[in-house]
């Protein structure tokens, strides 16, 4: 087969912010599956906060990151060469080893992607992880109810424009999402049906938080952590509960922590973090909800393409980073699905 293959490795593990000097492209072989493995050529490959721990030399419940070795994320693309029965030449899969043209992975880790129910990408955003963190931290965790109001840190994001719908479908009557520029605030407000929706970066966000929920928060879904959990914090109603989805404020440079932590205990609150994962028995569920919703319209997949494999590192540098022009999964696109191999 002779197949070569561009990855990215991460060469260096970053202190604070990665560099683009932390990771690098190469050209290589791609081996020759064995038996039971296929060979997938990627299209296309998720960005993701946490990749971020991955760098780090740390036990996480995934483990981190090889020094000189290319790095993994989920990927969708199609099987060029198959030494398995399952799974045919021809059938496009999911998986998780992105961040190369090709990979040789083992058939039964590959989950066959539906294209009749949406388009390939959306197995990557709305109708894949980003989408089902939304609905698992909403539902599962924080139990939000119709007729609650709930705030939304990161809503311009993946997973928050998906939380910020999935909370309207489900009856929410108020949703209040924070996001990184006033442009992204009035797309949230005007085109993703937020109620209401601020800048975390400038000002008291306290304050902005209460003038956007002057009855306060039942649930807080937090995809920030430090200066968000603190407002939310101060403006939860009593019993109100906290999805705990992630902190990205402090992934690369320590970010204060809440100062108010005795609220926890005076208003009864609940926090509860999560990781995706232990919930997949939930999968079918999400999918029969929102695969519907997605084709009616009554949902958006918000998404940012980035072209070409080269581009990843600065995508995810600059998804890091916030505040940037990005919304919705950045996704970045390998090759063309419609190409031959
Ligand atoms: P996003 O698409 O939301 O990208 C991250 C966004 O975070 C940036 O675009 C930026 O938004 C915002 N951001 C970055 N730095 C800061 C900061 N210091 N303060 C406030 N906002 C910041 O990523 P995802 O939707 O994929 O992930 C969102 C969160 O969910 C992350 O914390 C991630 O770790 C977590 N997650 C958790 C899972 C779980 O199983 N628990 C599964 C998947 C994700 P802006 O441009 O508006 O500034």
């Amino acid at each position: 087969m002779a197949l070569r293959s561009r990855e990215i490795r991460l060469v260096r593990r970053p202190s604070g912010f990665p560099a683009p000097e932390d990771i690098t492209l190469v050209e290589t072989d791609v081996a020759e599956p064995r038996d039971g493995e296929v060979v997938v050529r990627n299209d296309l490959m998720s960005i993701d906060p946490y990749m971020r721990g991955r760098m780090n030399d740390v036990k996480s419940y995934l483990p981190p990151f090889q020094l000189d070795a290319a790095m993994e994320g989920h990927a969708i693309g199609r099987v060029v060469a198959s030494r398995s029965a399952h799974v045919p030449i021809g059938t496009t899969v999911r998986h998780a080893l992105g961040w190369r043209d090709y990979a040789v992975v083992p058939a039964k880790v590959v989950e066959a992607v539906d294209s009749s129910l949406a388009p390939e990408s959306a197995f990557l955003s709305i109708l894949g992880t980003t989408g089902f963190t939304a609905w698992v931290g909403l539902f599962e965790v924080a139990g939000l109810k119709a007729g609650e109001t709930v705030f939304i840190s990161a809503a311009s994001g993946a997973v928050g424009s998906a939380a910020g719908q999935l909370a309207k479908l489900h009856g929410a009557a108020r949703v209040v999402g924070s996001t990184g520029s006033d442009s992204k605030a009035e797309y949230l407000r005007t085109t993703l049906g937020f109620d209401d929706a601020f800048t975390y970066n400038s000002g008291d966000v306290e304050a902005k938080l209460r003038a956007a929920a002057p009855e306060g928060i039942d649930v807080y879904f937090d995809n920030v952590g430090g200066v968000q959990l603190e407002a939310a914090l101060a403006v939860l109603k009593p019993f109100g509960r906290v999805a705990e989805c992630g902190m990205i404020s402090h992934y690369n440079e320590p970010a204060p922590g809440p100062r108010n932590m005795p609220l926890i205990v005076g208003k009864r609150l609940r926090l509860q973090g999560f990781i995706v994962l232990d919930h997949q028995k939930s999968y079918p569920a999400f999918l029969s909800e929102v695969a519907p919703a997605l084709r009616d319209g009554r949902i958006t997949d918000v998404q940012t393409i980035i072209d070409g494999l080269e581009n990843a590192p600065q995508a995810f540098i600059d998804m890091l980073r916030g505040g940037g022009k990005h919304v919705g999964k950045v996704i970045v696109r390998i090759a063309d699905a419609s190409s031959a191999a």
